[in-house]
């Protein structure tokens, strides 16, 4: 039996604990499709899901047994788009000391507990300035502190732009198919999950439209094809049609955005039949719009209100096509990702298919569908125990006071019931 290879991700993760902890009395929520089920047991052996029946296992001496009373059971949930760095960037005040470029780790780690808290127990990085997100998830390896699984894509990948000028340090510019086949490289060199291409500009880049395709078809074959070759998975930042046609056409794994694809059902049918995955990343598009509208330009909160409708449209499109469609947040603070369901459902997705993009179809797109998104045996125990029924009011899942409990890799982490003092859990 050959040992396989395993995403720098899943490296850095803890050893799972040893013995048995066993679930009882949940209504489970499994993201397999199936509807809620009630009087559940689950029973995780050594960090893995050992055993998913009916009724109460019979009792053993050694196991830990939890009563959930229940409460709802489902898997831990995954955020497939966050910036992180950019969003940990403190708000500086005229006059006040510059923020030194080691203190945004410090405030990324913060903002990493505090998701672990609300159930996030995976998180895919798509876009970081310099080698932060690495040296984060060094310190989570060796013991730092316990945070969500990251996926990391090192630089962004993208062609000399305003944008690549925009995000300074937070790029990989290169031109021409073999000097994007090296920028990608670069990024598998340096330690990353994934690799990331700018098949367009960016919508809140004032100076940029994100109209035309800004790689050529050659250039994004290129990268798929090494990328693909070396074993990992692409993500493509993906605005005007042209450039997200482009992505669907040659390959690409995860559509970031895509908001105009309800303009080309044929695109969302090649999408759907191959399996690649929508990231909608709505609450960026709100909050441009709407929520954070002071920060933006006029030019650009029209520019966003407009996405929205386009967004709102695609979504409804794309589940009409079939295609699978996984939660991105793309906002900020980490904690609070799970609001990005709660757009998801207003804009007409069904509770439960939203709770599928979070956990199943999320573990899937980032290419982990073997390790975890579904309670079912065999899969490592990332679990979220919440307090009442996220299929009936899903905002309950950015309600702290509703977390119950947080379990990753088996092992129990956040949550209500370990007590008044979960900082001591988070650490090792
Ligand atoms: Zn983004």
């Amino acid at each position: 039996m050959s040992v396989p290879f395993l995403l720098p991700c899943l490296l850095a993760d803890p050893e799972p604990p040893e013995g048995t902890t066993v679930l009882i009395n949940a209504r489970l929520f499994d993201g397999t499709g199936s509807a809620p089920r009630d009087g559940i047991s689950v029973t995780i052996t050594d960090g893995y899901i050992a055993e998913v029946s009916g009724g109460v296992p019979r009792e053993s001496d050694d196991a830990r047994t939890i009563d959930l009373a229940g409460k709802f059971l489902m898997p831990g949930l995954i955020d497939c788009h966050t910036h992180l760095t950019i969003h940990a960037e403190p708000h500086q005040g005229e006059g006040e000391e510059a923020v030194r470029p080691a203190v945004i780790g410090h405030l990324v780690g913060a903002r990493l507990r505090e998701a672990l808290r609300m159930g996030i127990t995976t998180i895919r990085e798509v876009g970081a300035f310099g080698d932060t997100m690495f040296e984060v998830r060094q310190a989570i390896r060796y013991g730092a502190f316990r945070a969500p699984r990251l996926l990391i894509s090192g630089r962004l990948v993208g062609t000399s732009s305003v944008q690549g000028r925009h995000f300074d340090g937070m790029y990989r510019e290169a031109d021409g198919p073999d000097e994007m086949r090296k920028a990608a490289r670069e990024q598998i060199r340096a330690g990353a999950d994934f690799v990331k291409i700018m098949t367009t500009g960016a919508r809140s880049v004032e100076l940029e439209n994100p109209g035309p395709a800004q790689m050529t078809r050659e250039e994004v074959a290129a990268v798929v094809d090494e990328v693909h070759r070396l074993g990992y998975r692409v993500a493509a930042h993906c605005e005007g049609l042209e450039g997200t046609r482009l992505a669907i056409e040659e390959g690409v794994d995860t559509i970031e955005h895509g908001f105009y694809l309800h303009r080309e059902p044929a695109l969302l049918e090649q999408l759907a039949a191959r399996r690649g995955v929508l990231v909608p990343t709505l609450t960026f598009l709100h909050d441009v719009a709407e929520r954070k509208a002071e920060q933006w330009t006029p030019h650009l909160v029209a520019r966003g209100a407009y996405n929205v409708e386009e967004a709102h449209k695609t979504l409804a499109a794309a589940i009409d096509a079939g295609v699978p469609i996984a939660m991105g947040w793309d906002g900020e603070p980490e904690n609070m990702a799970a609001s990005e369901l709660g757009l998801m459902v207003e804009a007409g997705m069904e509770p439960i298919d939203a709770l599928i993009s979070a956990t199943a179809t999320a573990a899937y797109a980032l290419g982990l569908d073997d390790t975890i998104g579904t309670v079912e045996i065999g899969k490592l125990a990332d679990l979220l125990v919440v307090d009442g029924d996220p299929t009936e009011t899903i905002d309950i899942l950015v309600d702290e006071d509703r977390i119950f409990l947080v379990i990753q890799g088996g092992e129990p982490v956040a949550g209500k019931a370990l007590g008044v003092s979960p900082d001591l859990r988070l650490s090792r």
